[in-house]
Parts: structure tokens; C-alpha cells; sequence
């Protein structure tokens, strides 16, 4: 690993409790100036934050994680905005994944068939720069009631062919555990609910979250798994450690998706060290998702060749259940498609050229009984 993703020698976690860490989230250019002795750019993109669109928020642990002296440190590039965030560049979207097109039910979105989103909230502990929904987080609206969230139960009761539910928002792990435990509790009412997601970035920006108290309070409603969202090793800090492994122990499947970002983990060293260390933790990276086109985070984004040109590096070295699939979520909400390098050289009748991670070329020949 480089100079520049090694953890920092001094760090400022400050209290372990996650209530103080929200209270004392900086939420302000003059804030965020007096920690990091912000870069123009830095600057300039965070007094645009203030004035419109994703606003500012970082936890005093996660701008722990960061290197006070280099703005380009994979930490700051995503949690501190820059100047280029007003910058649109063709294919640029506010809706990327066509949510709002797809809402089936206030707060409810539905792209597939068996599965549905439900947006509980508005928060988060750090507004990430390159968030798909930074449209709307943050926004103002806060927790959202369970009264407004009726028509949404009322919508999952009415279509049993939806099994599968991703509880999101904003971050939902900021709502209270009494809150959070409501929102569950009723979509365990619904009885074709199989599986319940919990997509949460508090693992990695506000490790102190995961508490006993919460793992207890959630254990009752599995199966419960944790969609999590570390992008880079640096953040694979003790705390997040013991948070990961306080989730596993008490039950819960823990996947990782990993935004592709520019700069911040577009090198496959980067990718491996972040891969094996989740394997470690025993959480699964599951998907490296080419970042969406959110309007304003053109600076952030990669060509989809580099992702598959990682991925190409990548397969061999990591075991199976290192190595995620790269996917695309395509614009305006048409679905995920997975991508990769192509690994297949040539197709005859009964026989299938295929190319090794070593180059080699192989053919497999099909059973007689054809297909
Ligand atoms: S935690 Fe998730 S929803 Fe919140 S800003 Fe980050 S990416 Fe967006």
C-alpha cells in the first residue's frame, strides 16, 4: 500500500458513543476549514454545499480516518466537497437509477419484480460526495413517520410477489433502535416478506453504532442481512472491525458494495487490500459498482474500461469469495448488468475456446448430449 492510504499515526475518534458522534458531525465549510486547512477547491465546493444541493455532514471518527495535509486523500474525496460538484458533464443525471419513476408507493421504489426499497429517512452519518441519491438526502425531511410510511405496508401486503425488501434511505442505521425496530417489526407483518436488507454506511462512518443494544434489539426479526459500503482499506479501522464482527457473530450476513470512485480506489492494489481485509472480517465483497452518474460527480468517476481492466488484474489472485461482481446499474433505473472481462475466446458447435487468468487458452468440449 502507498504513503497515502496508510492510516494515520494520530487519530481522532473521539467518544465511543454514536449519539455524540451525530451531535458533533461537522456540518459547515468553516468546520470542516478548521480540521483539514482546506485546498481552494475544497473550499470553494464546500461553501456551494452549504448554499444548495447535498449539504455537508462528517463524523468526528470518519475525518479521523482522513490525512489533514493531502486533499487528495481517499477519505477527504468523499466526504469533502470540491468545486468540480458544479460541474455537469454529459450522461450527468439527478435521478440515476430512475427512482422517482419506479416509486410505487410514497417511499417505496420498486425495479424488480421480487424486490422493493424502502426510504426511511433522509440522513446519514456523512454525506458521501458521489451519493446516487443526493437529490434527496439530507434534504430535510428527517426520519420519516410511520403514518406516512403506511401506503408502503399497505402496498407490500398487496403484492406477495415482493420477498425481498432493502431498507435504505439516507442511512436508516441513524434513526433510534426504537424507531428502527418499528420500521422492521412492520414489514415482518407482511408475511411474504422473506428477506429484510439493511443498507447502512454506518459500519464505516459511524462504527460506534453498532451496538449490543442494536444487534439484540434486531436479532428477533431475522433473517436481517447488512448491505455495508466500505470503498477503501483505510477504512478498515479496529472500530469498524469490531463493528463488522459484532453483526456476523449475532447473525447477520454482512455484503459490501464498493463504489468505484476515481482517485479514491480505481488501482487494483487498493481493491485487494479492501477485499481481503472484509474477507478477514468475514464480510463478503459482493459488488464493485461502477459509480452512477449523479450529477456533479464526473470528477469522481471512472470509464467503465477501467473497472473491467481491475477485474481482469484482479481475477486469480483473489479467491472466489474475494472478488466481487463488477455491475453497472444502468441509467434511469433499467436494471444492473454484470460486466467483466471476456473470457471466452471463441464458441464452435460443442466445443467453447476459453482464456485463463494465466492467458492460456483451453477448450472445454460439451457431453455429447449436447445441451
Ligand atoms: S451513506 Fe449512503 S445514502 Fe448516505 S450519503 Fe452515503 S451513499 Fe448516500
Amino acid at each position: 500500500m502507498s504513503g497515502r492510504h496508510a492510516v494515520p499515526r494520530k487519530r481522532r475518534s473521539g467518544p465511543k458513543d454514536w449519539g455524540w458522534q451525530l451531535r458533533h458531525a461537522i456540518d459547515t465549510a468553516e468546520g470542516l476549514d478548521r480540521e483539514l486547512s482546506l485546498s481552494p477547491e475544497e473550499l470553494a465546493g464546500a461553501r456551494r454545499a452549504e448554499e444548495a444541493g447535498l449539504p455537508i455532514r462528517v463524523t468526528p471518527y470518519y475525518l479521523g480516518l482522513s490525512d489533514r495535509t493531502d486533499p487528495r486523500c481517499p477519505i477527504r474525496l468523499q466526504c469533502v466537497p470540491r468545486a468540480e460538484e458544479s460541474v455537469e458533464v454529459p450522461g450527468d443525471l439527478a435521478d440515476p437509477l430512475g427512482e422517482e419513476a419506479h416509486e410505487v408507493a410514497p417511499n417505496l421504489v420498486q425495479r424488480y419484480p421480487d424486490r422493493a426499497l424502502l426510504l426511511a429517512t433522509d440522513r446519514c452519518a456523512v454525506y458521501c460526495r458521489f451519493c446516487t441519491r443526493s437529490r434527496m438526502v439530507g434534504d430535510g425531511g428527517g426520519v420519516v413517520s410511520l403514518e406516512r410510511l403506511g401506503p408502503a405496508f399497505a402496498y407490500l401486503a398487496a403484492h406477495p410477489e415482493v420477498r425481498d425488501v432493502i431498507l435504505s434511505g439516507g442511512d436508516p442505521l441513524t434513526m433510534s433502535t426504537d424507531r428502527l425496530v418499528r420500521v422492521v417489526a412492520r414489514l415482518r407483518e407482511v408475511p411474504s416478506v422473506e428477506t429484510i436488507r439493511l443498507a447502512t454506511r454506518t459500519p464505516v462512518t459511524l462504527p460506534q453504532r453498532i451496538t449490543g443494544e442494536l444487534v439484540r434489539a434486531l436479532k428477533p426479526h431475522h433473517p436481517l442481512w447488512v448491505m455495508t459500503h466500505f470503498n477503501h482499506p483505510r477504512e478498515l479501522s479496529p472500530e469498524a472491525e469490531r463493528a463488522c464482527k459484532r453483526l456476523v457473530d449475532s447473525g447477520f450476513p454482512v455484503m459490501n458494495q464498493t463504489v468505484l470512485l476515481r482517485g479514491v480506489n480505481d488501482e487494483a492494489a487498493t481493491l485487494e487490500a479492501l477485499f481481503r481485509g472484509l474477507v478477514r472480517w468475514r464480510v463478503r465483497p459482493y459488488y464493485l459498482l461502477q459509480a452512477d452518474p449523479v450529477r456533479g460527480t464526473g470528477h469522481l468517476r471512472t470509464a467503465v474500461g477501467r473497472g473491467i481492466a481491475i477485474m481482469e488484474q484482479l481475477q486469480g489472485r483473489l479467491s472466489g469469495i474475494a472478488l466481487p461482481k463488477l455491475i453497472v446499474d444502468t441509467p434511469r433505473g433499467m436494471g444492473k448488468v454484470p460486466i467483466g472481462p471476456d473470457y471466452v475466446v471463441s464458441r464452435q458447435p460443442g466445443v467453447t475456446r476459453l482464456r485463463t487468468h494465466r492467458g492460456v487458452e483451453v477448450d472445454y468440449v460439451d457431453p455429447p448430449h449436447g445441451s
